[in-house]
C-alpha cells in the first residue's frame, strides 16, 4: 500500500466514525506526505485544521493507522501548501459510485444532490420495497400522486440514498424542474440565518419557486417552533402548486416530538412509508453489490459472516466491507473468516459500551481542557461555567440522571441550577451552530472511551 492508499483506508474508516459534516470540514485536503522515525508525517490545508487534527481527532487517526500497519508508532501534522485534488483521482481501481470516494467533491452546487445515489445501486429487498416503489412512482409523477412522500426508518438503513435517488432520477427526467436537497438541520438554520439577517422573505420566496423540494432528517424540527411555522408557510404554497415534497425522518410523524399538529397532519396528509430492517439474504445481496462495485470479491462465507454480524444498519455493513478491503490491499492477501473474525472485532463491533455520569465529566473537562474538579467546583469563572453547564446537559440528555443528583455532582448545586444549564444549552443549541459541533464531538469522544 503507497502512502494514498493508506490514507484512502484510514479516511474511509474515519468517514464511519464522524459525521459527515465533521468529515468535510477537517479531513478535506489532507493527505500523507511521508514517514519521519516511524511517525506518520500528514499534511493539512491550514492551522486550523492542524490544531483540530491534533486535539480532537489524533488518537482515532492513530488507532486506525496502527491498525493497518504496526510499525507506525505516531502522527505528526504539518501545513502543506498543496492540499489539494488528492481524493479527485483515487488509486483504487474502483467505480465511480464508491463509498472511498468523496462525495463532497461531486455535490451538484444547484440541486445539492450526491450522484453517488441511484436506484441503480439500491438494493431493494421485503424491508424497503414500498418506500422504493413509492419512491419509483413519484420519479415518474412527480407532484400528482404521493405528496408528500415521507421516509422513515432507522439510522443508516437508506433514506438519504433514497431521497437523493429520486432527486436524481428527476433531474434526468425532468431536466427543467428545479430540485432541491436539503439537510434538515442546514434548512432551520437557513430560515433562523435569515430571520436574524432580516431576509426572512426572500429565503421564502426561494424555497417557492422549487419544483421538487427535499429535505433530510425532518425530526430535527422537533421543538423549532419558529422554523416549523416559516416551513409550514412553504410547504402550504408548494402543496398548492402541486410541487412535490419529499421528507425522511428516523421515526413517524407521530413519534416526532414537539411537531405542531398542523405540520404533522400535513406530514401524515400524503405517503408514509417506513423502511424496516433488512433480512439476513438483503444483507448478503447488499454486501455483495457493494463488493461488485468496488469489483472486488471475497469467499460467500466471509459474505455471510459479516451479515449475521452486522443487522442493522447498512452503513457499518459497508464499513465492514471496506475493512475487509483495506486488508486485502494491505496484505494482498484474501481474508478468510478468521480473519474477517479479527478484523471486525477490532473496529466495526465493538462492545456495547455503557456511558457513566464519570465518563460524561471526564469527557467534557478533556474537551475543553479543564480538570475534572474544576468542572465540579463551585468556581464562577465563566472559561468554566459553559463547560460545566454542557456536562450537566449532556448528563441529563445521555443518561437522564435527575436535576439533584446532576446539582449534587457539580459542588453540591440546587436542582435548579441544574435544571437551568439545561434549558441553557438545549436553547443555545437552536441558533449556536458551533456548541453543536463541540456537542458532537464530546459525544463522539465520550462513546469512544
Ligand atoms: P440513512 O440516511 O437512513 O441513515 P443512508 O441512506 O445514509 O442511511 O445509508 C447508509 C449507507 O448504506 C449509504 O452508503 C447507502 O448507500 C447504503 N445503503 C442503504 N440502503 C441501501 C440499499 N438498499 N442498497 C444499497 N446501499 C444501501
Ligand atoms: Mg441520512
Amino acid at each position: 500500500m503507497n502512502h494514498e492508499e493508506l490514507w484512502q483506508a484510514v479516511l474511509a474508516q474515519i468517514q464511519l466514525n464522524i459525521s459527515q459534516a465533521n468529515f468535510a470540514t477537517w479531513f478535506k485536503n489532507t493527505r500523507i506526505l511521508g514517514k519521519k522515525e516511524e511517525k506518520v508525517v500528514i499534511s493539512v490545508p491550514n492551522s486550523f485544521a492542524k490544531e483540530w487534527l491534533e486535539n480532537k481527532y489524533n488518537k482515532l487517526i492513530f488507532k486506525i493507522l496502527h491498525s493497518l500497519d504496526e510499525g507506525i508508532k505516531g502522527v505528526r501534522y504539518e501545513i502543506g501548501k498543496t492540499g489539494l485534488k488528492v481524493f479527485k483521482k483515487s488509486p483504487l481501481p474502483i467505480s465511480e459510485t464508491e463509498q472511498l470516494e468523496f462525495p463532497e467533491f461531486k455535490i451538484d452546487k444547484e440541486t445539492n444532490l450526491n450522484p453517488r445515489y441511484a436506484f441503480e445501486n439500491f438494493v431493494i429487498g421485503p424491508f424497503n420495497e414500498l418506500p422504493q416503489a413509492a419512491a419509483w412512482a413519484v420519479t415518474k409523477n412527480p407532484g400528482s400522486i404521493y405528496n408528500p412522500l415521507f421516509i422513515y426508518g432507522g439510522v443508516g438503513l437508506g433514506k438519504t440514498h433514497l431521497l437523493q435517488a429520486i432527486g436524481n432520477e428527476i433531474v434526468k427526467n425532468f431536466p427543467k424542474k428545479k430540485i432541491r436537497y436539503i439537510p434538515c438541520e442546514k434548512f432551520t438554520s437557513g430560515i433562523i440565518n435569515s430571520i436574524r439577517n432580516h431576509s426572512i422573505e426572500s429565503f421564502k420566496s426561494k424555497y417557492r419557486a422549487i419544483d421538487i423540494l427535499i429535505i433530510d432528517d425532518v425530526q430535527f424540527l422537533a421543538g423549532k417552533e419558529k422554523t416549523q411555522e416559516e416551513f409550514f408557510h412553504i410547504f402550504n404554497t408548494l402543496y398548492e402548486r402541486d410541487k412535490q415534497i419529499i421528507l425522511s425522518s428516523d421515526r413517524s410523524p407521530k413519534a416526532i416530538p414537539a411537531l405542531t399538529e398542523r405540520l404533522r397532519s400535513r406530514f401524515e396528509g400524503g405517503m408514509i412509508a417506513d423502511i424496516s430492517l433488512p433480512d439476513l439474504e438483503t444483507r448478503i445481496a447488499i454486501l455483495k453489490t457493494k463488493a461488485q462495485e468496488k469489483r472486488i470479491n471475497f469467499p460467500s462465507e466471509v459474505f455471510s459472516y459479516i451479515a449475521t454480524k452486522i443487522q442493522k444498519n447498512i452503513r457499518e455493513l459497508e464499513g465492514a466491507l471496506n475493512r475487509l478491503i483495506a486488508y486485502q490491499k494491505l496484505k494482498k492477501q484474501v481474508p478468510d473468516v478468521e480473519t474477517t473474525k479479527n478484523l471486525l472485532k477490532k473496529i466495526i463491533i465493538s462492545p456495547v459500551k455503557i456511558t457513566t455520569p464519570k465518563k460524561i465529566i471526564q469527557g467534557v473537562a478533556e474537551f475543553y481542557d479543564l480538570k475534572e474538579k474544576d468542572l465540579q467546583s463551585s468556581s464562577r469563572k465563566k472559561e468554566i461555567v459553559k463547560p460545566r453547564q454542557v456536562a450537566m446537559y449532556l448528563l441529563r440528555e445521555i443518561l437522564k440522571c435527575s436535576y439533584p443528583f446532576i446539582g449534587r455532582k457539580f459542588g453540591g448545586r440546587d436542582h435548579t441550577t441544574a435544571i437551568h444549564a439545561y434549558g441553557k444549552i438545549l436553547k443555545e443549541l437552536e441558533k449556536d451552530e458551533n456548541l453543536k459541533e463541540e456537542i458532537n464531538l464530546i459525544k463522539q469522544r465520550i462513546s469512544s472511551v
